[in-house]
């Protein structure tokens, strides 16, 4: 009897130790779950206490949370499952997800007024199921500005970092990345850390060892099955408020519409008030254009496309921004295994240096792909296999340069209009062309070398990134000559867009909509600057 049990007792500690262990039963963990819903099962009328839309990057950590908060919680999120093909997903089919432009694709494309595509994601998990997956800490400076505890920002990463982030293989390419940064001086070396320094390091990936990528989906695992409800393809159009006699207007419902066309309305009601909130987390780009959708908003635009309005705020959609990205293509002369970015370089300047191999960018310029255009037929031929080929590149810090966002029409499924106005601001050019001096240093590093054609020189990467760049900005002639030129019309999205619902110019600290109540933003729109190297550490920590 005693042993039968003791059996037993073994046989379920390795159930539960093999099911949580990271990274095993990827495919089948979270489909399973029976509160992932289509929006076709939703009832016409529905009541819950918080109500967050948009099941991204911060939207999965902040519901998951919630419903461990004895409240009911209900997550609208406008794509499909991450679960459903998740081979489509795995590393290796980065660049092909992105340029997927189909009307069910996971991304949705866009070009800015700058020129420059841009991808956003359309699916349970946002940004992480689609992204580059290299995952850092932010700077201290960001939570200090954000005043947001430096060791409950600590708990809230580690909670992120247990389930979904993993220590990365040792790439070839990575590791000759690493050591050409070390070379020229990128220092120290800070070996593997999720921390923000100065120096070069190795960070953690969504990838885990099988090229399988692990999702902010992933993190609705830690939320209370009985108190969450997540409704796939449920597009919301329009957040609804109540103005009782003179008070501020408060939010109280969503209305939504799921992939028959059906219309729903979720109100958000408790019987304390205090605990029944809408949060919108719609992303740096859905965030503002739905509070426009709304009512909230530059009152003479919003009128002039017929739109009610709610609250006169001529801060939603302004100061939007975008990291932008130059950097050199490096074609090789051997095969060697694809990676994406698992190392990163931090100058004293702050510049962020990163790099990729085994793409073929020009699928992403919009154009098709622009061909190389060189006068060197044999430089032509290695330049013309265009998946052996890194892409090193910088980014930099902020930036300082700020655009905006418009509505065009009343369609939220439409993008809005976009421009990020990169470089406009003297400093970022700077910082552009000295991290620009940098790249050319580590392509002409030892470390680099075995990697390079001989006869290749860097003002031959040059000529050939300017042909190849993925953006649809014209090509000046000195574009070859001078770094300032090249930063400008090479420029491409790092995919960091934020601003348009600003902390205390849309957003209070506590991330609470200025002038309204019972409505929250939590994404990477309320962030003034970038954190870290790269933001998705820091959203998911800031949903938590
Ligand atoms: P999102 O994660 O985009 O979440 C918004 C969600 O809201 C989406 O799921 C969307 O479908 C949904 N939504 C929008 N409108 C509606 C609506 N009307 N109704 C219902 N749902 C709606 N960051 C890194 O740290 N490392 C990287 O390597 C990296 N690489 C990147 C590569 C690419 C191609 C991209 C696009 C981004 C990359 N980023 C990377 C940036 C990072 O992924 C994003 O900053 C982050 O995911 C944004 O999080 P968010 O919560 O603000 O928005």
């Amino acid at each position: 009897m005693g042993l039968k049990y003791s059996r037993r007792f073994l046989a379920l500690v390795f159930i539960v130790v093999f099911a949580n262990f990271h990274g095993l039963n990827y495919a089948e963990k979270a489909p399973k779950y029976s509160f992932i819903q289509e929006a076709t099962s939703a009832p016409e009328v529905s009541f819950y206490d918080y109500i967050v839309i948009g099941g991204g990057t911060a939207g999965c950590p902040l519901a998951a949370t919630l419903s461990t908060r004895d409240a009911k919680v209900l997550v609208l999120e406008r794509g499909g499952s991450p679960y459903t093909n998740t081979t489509k997903i795995r590393m290796e089919n980065f660049i092909s997800t992105l340029t997927d432009d189909s009307p069910n694709s996971i991304s949705q494309s866009f070009i800015s007024e700058d020129r420059v595509p841009g991808n956003r994601a359309r699916v349970l998990g946002g940004g992480t199921v689609i992204n580059g997956g290299f995952y850092s800490r932010a700077e201290t400076l960001f939570l200090k500005e954000a005043g947001i505890d430096e060791a409950l920002a600590n708990e809230s990463y580690e909670w992120v970092e247990k389930k979904i982030v993993y220590k990365p293989r040792a790439f070839q390419w990575q590791t000759a990345v690493r050591n050409g940064l070390l070379e020229v001086g990128v220092l120290p070396d800070n070996g593997f850390t999720f921390a923000h320094l100065n120096g070069t390091k190795t960070s953690g990936t969504l990838f885990d060892k099988n090229g399988n990528r692990h999702t902010a989906a992933d993190l609705l695992e830690y939320a209370n099955p009985t108190m969450i409800k997540v409704y796939l393809h449920a597009v919301v159009h329009k957040i609804t408020f109540t103005t009782k006699d003179g008070q501020r207007p408060k939010a109280d419902g969503v209305i939504f519409y799921d992939a028959n066309g059906g219309r729903h309305i979720a109100y958000s009601k408790h019987e304390s008030n205090s605990r029944s909130e809408i949060i919108l987390s719609a992303g740096a780009i859905g965030s503002p254009q739905l509070l426009m959708l709304s009512g909230i908003g530059p009152a003479a635009r919003l009128r002039s496309l017929g739109i009610k309005v709610v609250l006169d705020q001529p801060m939603v959609g302004r100061e939007m921004a975008d990291k932008p990205s130059n950097g050199l293509l490096i074609p090789y002369p051997t095969h060697i295994p694809l990676s994406l970015i698992t190392v990163v370089g931090i100058n004293k300047i702050s510049n962020y240096f990163e790099s990729f191999n085994g793409f073929d960018l020009s699928d992403l310029s919009g154009s098709g792909g622009a061909q190389p255009q060189s006068s060197n037929p044999s430089q032509e031929a290695m330049a013309n296999s265009t998946t052996n080929q890194a892409f090193l590149v910088q980014t930099i810090f902020g930036p300082i340069s700020k655009g905006y966002l418009e509505l065009q029409n009343t369609n939220v499924s439409d993008n809005p209009k976009l421009r990020f106005n990169y470089f406009q601001a003297a400093v970022d050019l700077r910082r552009c062309v000295s991290g620009m001096q940098t790249i050319i240093n580590v392509v002409n590093s030892d470390s680099l070398s075995r990697f390079r054609f001989r006869n290749m020189t860097t003002q031959d990467l040059i000529n050939m990134t300017v042909n190849r760049a993925a953006n649809l900005r014209p090509r000046n002639p000195n574009a070859t000559t001078s770094l300032e030129q090249y930063c400008i019309d090479t420029v491409m999205t790092f995919w960091h867009y934020h601003g348009g619902c600003q902390i205390r110019k849309v957003v209070d600290r506590d991330y609470k909509v200025l002038g309204l109540d019972q409505l929250r933003v939590i994404d990477a729109s309320t962030f003034s600057f970038s954190p870290g190297t790269n933001p998705q550490a820091t959203i998911m920590m800031l949903g938590r």
